[in-house]
């Protein structure tokens, strides 16, 4: 028996209770979907056939609630810099944590947040002038978090590591440790490790030295205690490139080594690995080259 649930970001329209037929489809043993619209703020209440649906259908699956990992609406920004924005952000987010419960969920993956000050980051020294504007918005974050954990109960709140787009926080090793920091319920915070962020954020893991390397700054900075789910990405962008475009496993510029890697990696078992490369097409080829590489 495999100890790995790989399985892909799939659709949900029509209903959330089709997201897990969606993954049976394609063989997967892990799904992430979006519980509502994930460009609108606003969506109508699960109502209870739709819940009792999802259910059965999840049962149907096999698959477990923990190897499910929905992800939040794009529109939610935990550290808007505009308390109204941030407000309308905190409020959007609480829905999305009341709407895993309701479908018997335990985590929310979401991107922390961005600062979206107008400074340029062109070099080592307006980095620096930055940093205190990035703390800031950092605080902001883990007190978004708490507001929402407080607010809610049964579901952990994962984040995800970024590309470090534009003024995206949470693409530094040392941003996710700072949130987890002030975040004061532990046991209901988390990390989504997306291979094709942590790569153009200039984490290399292509060869065996890097991503050794790579994964003990991890475990040293942040702690795979806190890692409760991974996205598999191939990456379009260069290393360090802060560009954020995935590409099909072995298409782009990580290539097929990495993944062996983790697929023979203890450290990933038993958390929802999820492919968000962009040909669902070859999804169920994706997924079965996964298993491939176990114990090789
Ligand atoms: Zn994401
Ligand atoms: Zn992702």
């Amino acid at each position: 028996m495999s100890n790995k649930f790989v399985g892909a970001h799939v659709s949900a329209s029509g209903g959330v209770y089709n997201a897990p037929l969606n993954a049976m489809e394609i063989g997967a043993k892990a799904f992430a979907l979006f519980t509502k619209n994930q460009r609108q703020w606003v969506a109508k209440p699960l109502d209870g056939e739709t819940i009792e649906k999802f259910k059965e259908n999840l049962q149907k699956s096999g698959i477990l609630p923990k190897h499910v990992l929905p992800h939040d609406s794009y529109l939610i920004n935990l550290g808007h810099p505009e308390v109204e924005k941030l407000e309308k952000s905190r409020a959007a987010f609480i829905d999305e944590l009341e709407r895993c419960a309701q479908l018997g969920l335990d985590r929310l993956n979401f991107h922390p947040g961005s600062h979206l000050a107008k400074v340029s980051k062109k070099d080592k020294e307006n980095r620096e002038v930055m940093q205190p504007i990035e703390d800031k918005c950092l605080d902001v974050i883990a007190e978004s978090i708490n507001i929402a954990l407080d607010k809610t109960s049964g579901v952990s709140a994962v984040i995800e590591n970024t590309a470090g787009q534009g003024s995206n926080l949470g693409w530094r090793f040392e941003h996710l440790a700072h949130i987890i920091d002030k975040v004061e319920d532990k046991s209901r915070i988390g990390i989504c490790i997306d291979t094709c962020h942590m790569f153009t954020a200039g984490y290399d893991i292509r060869t065996r030295e890097a991503y050794d390397a790579t994964w003990s700054e991890f475990d040293k900075i942040v702690g795979f205690k806190y890692l409760m789910g991974m996205h598999l990405n191939d990456s379009k962008p260069p290393l360090g490139s802060h560009v954020d475009r995935h590409h099909s496993l072995g298409k782009g510029e990580i290539g097929l080594d990495a993944f062996r890697f983790i697929m023979n990696d203890e450290r990933m078992n038993d958390i929802p690995l999820i492919l968000e490369t962009i040909d669902e097409t070859i999804w169920k080829e994706e997924i079965e080259l996964l298993y491939s590489f176990e114990n090789k």
